[in-house]
């Protein structure tokens, strides 16, 4: 179902979750949270809001920290 939003959508919350630590890996400015939404009840990400706790968890912050470092490592190494 389309959404007035615009944003992504995702079915489940675990793909929610996914897409929350994905964008924490990929970007300066990541979204922190997803919430279920009204309109189309899918999952969207915000950037507005309080931290979900998931990203307080030590496994993800973890995930997040060496998945940042491989990615930088993979940036710096097609620069040459
Ligand atoms: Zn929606």
């Amino acid at each position: 179902m389309d959404c007035s939003s615009k944003k992504n959508q995702y079915y489940t919350e675990e793909e929610a979750a996914e897409a929350l630590i994905r964008s924490h890996i990929r970007f300066n400015r990541p979204a922190v949270s997803y919430y279920l939404c009204s309109e189309c009840a899918q999952f969207h990400l915000t950037s507005k809001g309080e931290p979900h706790p998931l990203l307080f968890q030590p496994q993800v912050v973890e995930r997040i920290k060496k998945e940042q470092q491989t990615q930088d490592w993979s940036q710096s190494y097609k620069r040459r």
